[in-house]
């Protein structure tokens, strides 16, 4: 709370050399002081002030909370002779605070999380109503609607407090795997990398440090969060707990971490370049994710993206990709699993220990119905000749050829020709009633499984 009494009203005064503070908005008052008699004298003073304005204090509404080392017993408060309740949780102006905790937002982020998993039930439940939505609605919608309450008080709460954030990712995840179609085990790089939502840890702290300017800017003793800055830059300074100090641990532990110098004439150009800073820390998260598993690393590293305004293909971490722009819900599904790797084909599957089985080694997740090769979406889409699937190529191919008839010979490998396919947005469509129809075909028939590893 060191943070919060130093933030001071201008006409606050010292009682007996004790700091108190007021923050007013409308009438909303929060009183802070770091001692008891300081608190009651206070309160008394606001009583003086009430009266002699001809103002009425609802008790029931008047709350008290206590911060600090647990103690055997807390002294009481009064505001005009009536006792005000002593609670552990309470919020002033959509913030809450907690106490009897050493993380004083535990339940700010609870009642967050709860609030945004309301918002993201009821957007995922819309289809029953208007049927399925396109995926750019529903990210349209998932930024006004979830993603003010991730983000809520992020310039105050730092995620110092790692099992908190949790709360908010979790419901990140959902909605953006619900929202493209993919399964619970799917990458989480993807759901990023695909839909163009920064991971919320990143942008909290994106966020935070955005407010940093303003306050920097503010440059005015006068303004309260202006000297609430100045002492808590003096406490990290001297190393001791406070936002900014809060504010660097969360910052060197992102992936790769982020440094910021803590100077007492700090300058909005450094906080702006600590910012981009974050932003590359993102995506190079992002990356290597992508470049290093094997789910993705064959298809989606390097990718290139037409640029819609210089018309160039450029590489673009984050992106809403063109291919979620596929109108049939069911089709465009189809081929973000075969893309991000959440499909039932035997690459994915046996990759899962599940019904008393093993993890099966890449190599023997042969295909189910040729049982030459790895079972894996380019196979499947593109190569394997069991005669439905090959009849279905052939319908795509004739499409594919007559729309982009450059592309006939032009590849080597089934994977390079998925890549080479994938971002021709012409036929993107066509492209993903392809995987709609491979995987019912596959999904018709069970997997195929090697003697040495069938444990059933
Ligand atoms: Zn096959």
């Amino acid at each position: 709370m060191s943070d919060f009494i130093l933030e001071h009203h201008p006409e606050d005064i010292l009682l007996n050399g004790v700091p108190v503070a007021n923050i007013e908005h409308a009438d909303d008052i929060l009183t802070a002081s770091s001692s008891p008699p300081g608190f009651q004298v206070h309160l008394n003073e606001s009583q003086s002030w009430a009266n002699d304005n001809g103002c009425e204090t609802s008790i029931p509404k008047c709350l008290c909370q206590i911060f600090g080392p647990r103690q055997k017993s807390y002294p009481s408060f009064h505001l005009g002779g009536k006792v005000i309740e002593h609670v552990q949780k309470a919020c002033y102006l959509g913030l809450w605070f907690e106490t009897g905790t050493s993380n004083i937002w535990r339940e700010q982020y609870k009642v967050k999380a709860k609030k945004a998993t309301t918002a993201a039930n009821v957007l995922l439940g819309l289809d029953r109503f208007v049927g399925a939505l396109p995926a750019w609605d529903m990210r349209t919608l998932y930024m006004a609607r979830v993603d003010p309450y991730l983000i809520a008080g992020c310039e105050v709460c730092l995620d110092v407090n790692a099992k908190s954030l949790k709360l908010l990712e979790k419901v990140q995840c959902k909605f953006i795997r619900r929202m493209l179609g993919v399964g619970s085990r799917s990458m989480k790089a993807v759901l990023f990398s695909e839909t163009g939502i920064w991971p919320i840890k990143y942008r909290r702290v994106y966020l935070a440090l955005k407010n940093l300017c303003h306050l920097i800017e503010l440059k005015d003793a006068e303004r309260p969060a202006w000297n609430a800055l100045q002492e808590s830059l003096a406490l990290a300074r001297e190393k001791k707990m406070s936002w900014v100090n809060d504010l660097c641990i969360v910052l060197r532990r992102l992936d790769p971490p982020v440094s910021l110098e803590i100077i007492s004439d700090w300058k909005v150009e450094a906080v702006q370049s600590t910012m981009k800073d974050v932003k590359k820390s993102m995506e190079a998260w992002i990356d290597t994710q992508i470049e290093t598993s094997s789910r993705t690393k064959d298809l989606l590293a390097g990718r290139l993206e037409m640029d819609s305004e210089s018309g160039k293909l450029i590489k673009k971490t984050l992106d809403f990709r063109h291919y979620l722009r596929v109108k049939s819900a069911d089709h465009r599904r189809a081929l973000t699993r075969m893309i991000v790797s959440s499909h039932s084909l035997a690459v994915e599957r046996r990759r899962w220990t599940e019904r008393g089985r093993t993890v099966v080694p890449r190599e023997l997740r042969i295909c189910r119905f040729c049982q030459e090769s790895v079972e894996d979406p380019p196979h499947a889409m593109f190569m394997c000749d069991h005669p439905e699937l090959m009849q279905l190529r052939e319908v795509f191919l004739s499409k594919l050829y007559a729309e982009v008839p450059e592309i006939k010979g032009q590849f080597s490998n089934p994977v390079a020709f998925f890549a080479g396919v994938l971002h021709r947005r012409e036929i993107t469509p066509v492209l993903a009633k392809l995987a709609f129809d491979v995987l019912k075909v596959y999904d018709a028939t069970p997997m195929w499984l090697a003697d040495v590893y069938a444990t059933n």
